[in-house]
């Protein structure tokens, strides 16, 4: 068995910032942080438009409580506003303190931070290191992180949390080099897995991005908040789902439809192709269902619109988003510079998640936290993103709640001991656990039903919903979880045995899938990301409150928490 005084499960922005600040805060404590890709690797590297902040570089007229403002109407009013105001208060700071620890972003021509225009967010808020700011953010957090002595356990896959009588008390994990399990025993256990692109077959994360913090959240007996929230990103390059940032838009880029229209004069007048995501995916859906979307040929009717950067020219192209240029050149052979890109929406981002309060601690039901548990980031929700989140207030969440977060747990582990632990059972059963997953002699690849599972999500599950399609959706996925049991694996060895881990992610895919169905089933309204054809209306009346939903194999029990209103009381969210 290891001890630490604290383990943070997830490399990314949110996992390493909170791993900085207790290192800060109290550098005798130990600290251990453990990422089944190496952290550098994780999915916030892959970051493009950058992180929003009120620093007046470009808008002097901006404020905090603009940006509030924007959250709060982005979310549709769902966000918990006292979580928000937090957010927008401490962004200013916290970019400040990454560019001190030496992150690059790009400049004004007199120096200060360049800040740009981002979807739903009334002033030009959005910093930004040319498009690859998540990679410049990371990389420096994971450099200081290794100068403060953080003990990094990189490519070790976390399977089970510990949580006995109400209280976190480690993780058991294994070790994809060698197919080692131990048992971790600590304080206080963070999760900061991120996202769970991957239930969906077309997304823009990567393919770490499997839930597995929250299946295991979920597997514990613990709740999981507002997971109908799924968010569809406008603008995926077709067909390959990746993302094209929609710092695009931003610079000026336009969408376009098979009649060369730019479309979104239709849906959001006032902000057109800047209107927040949820806004932008569904008019997208309704040309491409109204036969305006585009062929490959050029023909209309087909499965994509146009993103059109030809007026930005070359320079502004390739000075403020060369990448986005890159992807679309080697993916699909366009060039941006003389041709439209194909998009089309792709599953982007999980405004859902583990349950927190505004210090990260974990709730266990409306009322009651859980002893030594933790988590932020893409994989927590505290909520400060309701039903939609904006652009770039997602690597500011992660950044400002990872910090808040840290600095809860460096004090929450001074009163605490070190739980007891009976180490042999929990290898045990974990040790049992992968041997029938090898020794299993079904007719089943991975692949297949992992295939099988996330067309299910796609088609059932998707921009638009309704109660139909939802529980026809519900039953298809009970089938294909049954043969989960009849998966066969070729490897049998220790070694870098990649298919125990995908058997693992998959099973964590069709706990978190199932999650998202049912809590979607059960708000019958339509709000942010969550479009329901058979309740087209916000429904504030009944639905102005979050979902929790607690998991067991044998049903999902749905039940509530209010929502924090401060300062925005909820209104028609138009734009
Ligand atoms: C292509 C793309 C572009 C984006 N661009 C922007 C942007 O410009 N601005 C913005 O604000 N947001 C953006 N986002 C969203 C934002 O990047 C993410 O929400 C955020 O980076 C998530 O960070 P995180 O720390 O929560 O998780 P991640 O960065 O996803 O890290 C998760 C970590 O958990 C580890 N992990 C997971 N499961 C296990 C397990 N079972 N065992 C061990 N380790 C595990 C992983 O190895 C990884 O280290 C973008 C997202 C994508 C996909």
């Amino acid at each position: 068995m290891i001890e630490h005084d604290v383990i943070i499960v997830g490399g990314g922005l949110a996992g390493s910032r909170a791993a900085l600040e207790i290192a800060r805060t109290n550098p005798t404590l130990n600290v251990g942080l453990v990422a089944k890709t190496h952290p550098i690797r994780s999915h916030s590297v892959a970051a493009q438009g950058g992180i929003a902040a009120v620093l007046q570089n470009v808008d002097p007229n901006d404020s905090w409580e603009a940006h509030a403002f924007d959250t709060v109407k982005g979310s549709d009013y769902l966000a918990d506003q006292d979580a928000v105001e937090i957010l927008t208060q401490a962004a200013t700071g916290v970019v400040i303190d990454l560019e001190h620890m030496g992150v690059l972003f790009s400049r004004l021509p007199d120096g200060r931070i360049a800040q740009r225009a981002f979807g739903g967010h009334s002033h030009d808020r959005t910093c930004y290191a040319a498009d690859k700011t998540g990679h410049a953010i990371l990389h420096e957090l994971i450099c200081n992180l290794m100068a403060q002595g953080v003990t990094i356990y990189d490519e070790w896959y976390v399977l089970r949390l510990i949580l006995e009588d109400g209280q976190a008390k480690g993780v058991v994990m294994y070790h994809i080099l060698d197919g080692e399990l131990v048992v971790v025993r600590a304080k206080a256990v963070m999760f900061a897995t991120g996202g769970y692109g991957r239930v969906y077959n077309t997304t823009s994360n990567d393919y770490a991005c499997t839930g597995d913090g929250l299946a295991m959240t979920a597997m514990a007996g613990l709740p999981l908040e507002d997971m109908e929230f799924v968010q569809f990103h406008p603008t995926g390059l077709y067909p390959v789902g990746v993302l094209i940032s929609e710092a695009v838009r931003g610079e000026g880029a336009y969408l376009i439809n098979s009649e060369g229209q730019r479309f979104m004069a239709d849906y959001a007048p006032s902000r057109m192709e800047l209107a927040p995501r949820d806004i932008t995916s569904r008019a997208i859906t309704r040309e491409i269902r109204a036969g305006r979307g585009i062929h490959p040929d050029g023909s209309a009717g087909g499965p994509f619109v146009y993103l059109d950067l030809r007026h930005m020219g070359q320079e502004k192209i390739m000075s403020r988003v060369p990448f986005c240029w890159e992807e679309a050149h080697r993916l699909v052979g366009i060039d941006a510079v003389h041709e439209p890109m194909p998009v089309r929406p792709t599953v982007h981002y999980s405004m859902g998640g583990i349950p927190v309060n505004t210090n990260g601690q974990v709730r266990r039901s409306p009322s009651e936290l859980v002893e030594g548990f933790f988590a932020a980031g893409e994989s927590a929700c505290v909520s400060v993103h309701g039903a939609n989140r904006l652009g770039s207030n997602s690597l500011l969440e992660c950044v400002v709640y990872g910090q808040r977060t840290g600095a809860a747990i460096a004090e929450y582990v001074q009163q605490r001991k070190f739980p007891e632990i009976d180490a042999a059972l929990y290898l045990r059963e974990a040790t049992d656990q992968i041997e029938s997953l090898l020794n299993q002699t079904g007719e089943y690849r991975i692949d297949q039903i992992r295939q099988a599972y996330q067309d299910c999500m796609t088609n059932y599950c998707g921009v638009f919903r309704s109660d139909e399609i939802m529980r026809e959706g519900i039953a298809q996925l009970k089938e294909i979880q049954k043969q989960y049991s009849h998966v066969r694996l070729d490897d049998k060895g220790k070694c870098w045995n990649t298919e125990i881990i995908e058997a693992l992610e998959l099973r964590s895919l069709m706990i978190v899938g199932e999650m998202i169905l049912t809590s979607a089933l059960n708000r019958r309204e339509s709000r942010g990301s969550h479009a329901r054809e058979d309740y087209t209306d916000r429904d504030d009346a009944n639905f102005l409150k979050h979902t929790l939903a607690y998991y067991s194999p044998a049903g999902i029990d749905i039940n509530y928490l209010p929502v924090t209103i401060t300062r925005f009381q909820p209104q028609e969210r138009k734009y």
